[in-house]
């Protein structure tokens, strides 16, 4: 068998930008052929091949287009052939298969990034995972949870549920995302104030690498300090080490009492010393202090996620934040919050124009709804360009406000461009979410916004991805945020573990 090259002419770029996105690694590696599908059919059942490849294709392009096209519709591979193995071992022979063939290979989880890091640039072969999905054992005493990588977030928080025990890390995806994916990007979320990154809540790992070895770290251990921390190193690989194919999670015992609060600002300024204030006055029942601004209240409510608060709330309201207490007891909970609610309201120069506190399950999560609503409402306005940036707490605002005046200068904010530009975030984690809606995706808006909005992180001192990950959208910017040294070692570690580049070429190194 002749394997194609990917650098074939038949090959059709479909990213209006991706033809700085091929990389040497990309350009030398094999796609899947005949024998290959061939080779497959021996490891996994019909039913777990989806392929467009003659003489007997088993499935459509139209079938294959959710595979290959990310989340928001910005990134479309041209993969001809996904496959869904159930088992460790079958992810290892096709791994190893395609090391020994050089195919490159792009794992891929519920297809939720934000990066466009889980589908390919070309025609690479698609691994999903969500065909393992089953959890592996859950000891309700020290609350290790051991799970397939295909596991879908929102269905683990269900399992553990009745033990009385939550994920660590929450996201408004978690009903597709799958638990291999959080762990390949290091997601973030809305509960990292209180549980902490995955680089602490993960405790062991099950990888297949590069040439298809079992990597078993599944360790369901809190300590551990015998040598390198190896699993460190896969999570927020984002696919280019390894294939995650189980995880050893710590979980959190369930809090007896959830309040939240939504509270509306006359003016931005008093995001920082509110955020001191609350902090002070909760201690630690406080589990999330997150911002959005008026145009993203707007929209989430527009597109009909949570109840939107009275007119008279939200008038004169520059921007909102929500807080969350998860604690002990619920009385004591609801008092803390209606004096903090309290003293804020009867301050002589108030930081807030009002509050709306949740006194039912429903509300609760009706406010909830509205923050974790605001990506989806953006997809659904138009075409998001997406920045998740950490910048300095003080800096949120005027990182919006200076984009939006530099796309006005271009002429840019207008109706059939860019239509609208917002902040959100996690302020607590110092991890804004700069969007920005247009009417379209056009080489014009993405030249005004690159490499602006990353030159104006690196002023802060910033970050380019808080908890997105590089994938194919911030490759080439990686050194905004990575110098020379930590590069170069970035490199020799992926050379180390994956000298022949199969591994999501082309994604987090050019
Ligand atoms: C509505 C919405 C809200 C979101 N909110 C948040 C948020 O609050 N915080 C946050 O951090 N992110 C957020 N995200 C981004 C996204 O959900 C996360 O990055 C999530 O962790 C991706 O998981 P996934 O299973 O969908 O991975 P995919 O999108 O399938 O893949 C993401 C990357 O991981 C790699 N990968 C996937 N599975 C594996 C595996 N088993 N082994 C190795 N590599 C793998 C892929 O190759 C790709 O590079 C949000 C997305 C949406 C759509």
């Amino acid at each position: 068998m002749l394997a194609r090259h990917l650098l074939s002419r038949r090959a059709k770029f479909i990213h209006w930008n991706a033809a700085r996105l091929y990389s040497e690694g990309v350009r030398q590696l094999n796609t899947v052929g005949e024998e290959d599908l061939a080779h497959f059919a021996k490891i996994l059942p019909e039913s777990c091949i989806l392929s467009t490849l003659p003489p007997k294709p088993t499935a459509t392009n139209d079938e294959l287009a959710p595979y290959n096209t990310d989340w928001m519709g910005k990134y479309v591979g041209q993969a001809s052939t996904v496959l869904k193995p159930k088992t460790t071992q079958q992810v290892s022979e096709i791994v190893k298969w395609c090391w020994e063939r050089r195919i490159g290979i792009v794992p891929q989880g519920g297809n939720t990034g934000l990066v466009g890091g889980g589908v390919p640039l070309k025609d690479e072969l698609l691994l999903n995972l969500g065909g393992m999905n089953k959890v592996r054992s859950f000891d309700p005493v020290s609350g290790v949870l051991v799970a397939d990588a295909g596991c879908i977030l929102e269905a683990l928080s269900e399992h553990i549920a009745p033990h009385h025990h939550i994920m660590p890390l929450d996201l408004g995806a978690k009903g597709s995302c799958m638990i291999g994916g959080n762990v390949a990007t290091n997601a973030g979320g809305l509960r990292l104030l209180r549980y902490g990154s995955l680089h602490g809540t993960v405790l062991g790992l099950e990888v297949v690498l590069p040439d298809g070895t079992i990597l078993n770290q599944l360790s369901t251990l809190r300590k551990d300090n015998t040598g390198y921390d190896l699993k460190q190193l896969f999570i927020g690989s984002e696919g280019t080490l390894g294939i995650i194919t189980g995880v050893s999670i710590l979980t959190a015992a369930e809090p007896q009492a959830t309040n939240n609060i939504i509270l509306a600002l006359p003016s931005f300024d008093n995001v920082q010393p509110l955020y001191t204030k609350v902090k002070r006055h909760l201690s630690e029942i406080m589990s999330a202090f997150e911002y959005f601004d008026r145009a993203s209240y707007d929209l989430a409510i527009k597109h009909g996620h949570g109840k939107a608060l009275s007119a008279e709330d939200v008038e004169g309201a520059e921007c909102f934040v929500l807080v969350e207490t998860s604690g002990g007891k619920r009385e004591h909970d609801e008092q803390k919050l209606d004096e903090l609610l309290e003293t804020l309201m009867e301050a002589e120069e108030p930081l807030i124009n009002t509050g709306v506190l949740s006194s039912s399950p429903a509300q609760f999560a009706s406010l909830w709804a509205i923050r974790e609503g605001i990506t989806e409402s953006i997809s659904k306005e138009g075409k998001p360009y997406k920045y998740d940036l950490s910048v300095p707490i003080h800096a949120f605002k005027d990182v919006v406000d200076i984009t939006r005046e530099h796309l006005r200068s271009k002429g840019l904010l207008r109706e059939d461009a860019v239509k609208q530009v917002m902040g959100f975030g996690h302020i607590g984690d110092g991890n804004l979410h700069l969007n920005i809606v247009a009417d379209r995706f056009t080489p014009e808006i993405q030249a005004a916004l690159e490499p602006f909005i990353y030159e104006l992180v690196a002023s802060y001192k910033g970050s380019v991805s808080a908890e997105h990950g590089v994938g194919v959208m911030k490759a080439h910017a990686l050194h905004y945020s990575k110098d020379a040294t930590s590069r170069a070692l970035m490199k020799r570690i992926k050379d180390l573990f994956d000298e022949r580049g199969i591994m999501n070429p082309g994604k987090v190194l050019e």
